[in-house]
C-alpha cells in the first residue's frame, strides 16, 4: 500500500511539474561524458566572447535542478561576439541580469558552444540564450514571470533558442521559423560540450541524436540544455 501511495505521489508530482514551462525536465542528472571534442575559447578571444572570470571560490550546483541552489554562480553577459540573451517574459533582448546565473562550468560551456557554432556558420546570427538560474538559484517559478520554471534552480540548466530561418537574433515564435540544419548543428555542439541531457520538442525534428536528446512538449522555440552538476578542475 505504501508503494502504491508513493507511486501516486510521484505521478502527481510529475503531472504538476509538466504544466509549468520547462517544468517537465525531470530526468536524473547524467554523468558528464567528458566533452573532449570541444574547443575551448582562446584566452585572447575570451573578453570578446564574454567569458567571465573564474571565481576564486567554488562555483557549484547544490541539490537538484528542481530543488536546489547555486553557490559561487557567475553571470552570462548580456551579449558577446557569439551570443545574445533573450528575456522570455518581457520578450526582449537582453535578458535581465538576475535570470542569467549559472555555475562557471555552465556559463563557460554555453559561450564555448556559441563560439564554435559561429566559427562553423560565419553568416549565422548570434546564438540566442534564454534563462539560466537566479543569482543564488532556488525557486524560479511563476512568481518570476509566466510560464516559470520548475527546474533551473541550481545553475546547470539553460534555455537556448533555435536559430531562425530569417536570420534574426531573436527567439522564434513558431516552429515554422526554425532553421533546422543550424539547429541540429547547435544541438550537436552542446552534446560535444558534455551536456547531460537536452530536451527538444517533437515538432522540431531534432530527435534521433542519441539517448541524451529527449522529447518534451512545449519546447517548439527553444531547447533546454542541462549540464552536469560540477565543474572539474
Ligand atoms: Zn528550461
Amino acid at each position: 500500500m505504501r508503494g502504491v501511495r508513493a507511486l501516486g505521489l510521484a505521478l502527481l508530482l510529475s503531472t504538476t511539474l509538466v504544466v509549468a514551462g520547462c517544468a517537465s525536465v525531470l530526468a536524473p542528472l547524467q554523468p558528464d561524458p567528458g566533452g573532449s571534442e570541444r574547443r575551448e575559447v582562446a584566452p585572447a578571444d575570451a573578453r570578446a566572447h564574454g567569458l567571465p572570470t573564474r571565481p576564486k571560490g567554488p562555483s557549484r550546483s547544490i541539490g537538484l535542478p528542481w530543488s536546489g541552489g547555486l553557490e559561487g554562480g557567475v553571470r552570462l553577459p548580456a551579449a558577446g561576439s557569439s551570443h545574445v540573451t533573450w528575456d522570455p517574459v518581457l520578450r526582449r533582448s537582453p535578458n535581465r541580469d538576475w535570470r542569467q546565473f549559472g555555475t562557471y562550468r555552465t556559463v563557460r560551456r554555453v559561450i564555448e558552444v556559441a563560439a564554435d557554432y559561429r566559427r562553423a556558420h560565419p553568416g549565422a546570427p548570434r546564438v540566442v540564450v534564454g534563462d539560466l538560474s537566479r543569482p543564488r538559484g532556488g525557486d524560479f517559478g511563476v512568481r518570476y514571470g509566466l510560464p516559470g520554471h520548475a527546474s533551473h534552480q541550481n545553475g546547470v540548466d539553460v534555455d537556448v533558442y533555435y536559430p531562425r530561418r530569417d536570420g534574426r537574433a531573436t527567439a522564434p515564435l513558431t516552429v515554422s521559423q526554425v532553421h533546422r540544419s543550424r539547429s541540429r548543428d547547435l544541438l550537436r555542439g552542446f552534446l560535444r560540450a558534455g551536456a547531460g541531457v537536452i530536451f527538444v520538442s517533437p515538432e522540431t525534428g531534432l530527435a534521433g541524436q542519441g539517448r541524451r536528446v529527449r522529447l518534451i512538449p512545449n519546447h517548439e522555440t527553444h531547447r533546454h540544455v542541462r549540464f552536469g552538476p560540477a565543474y572539474p578542475g
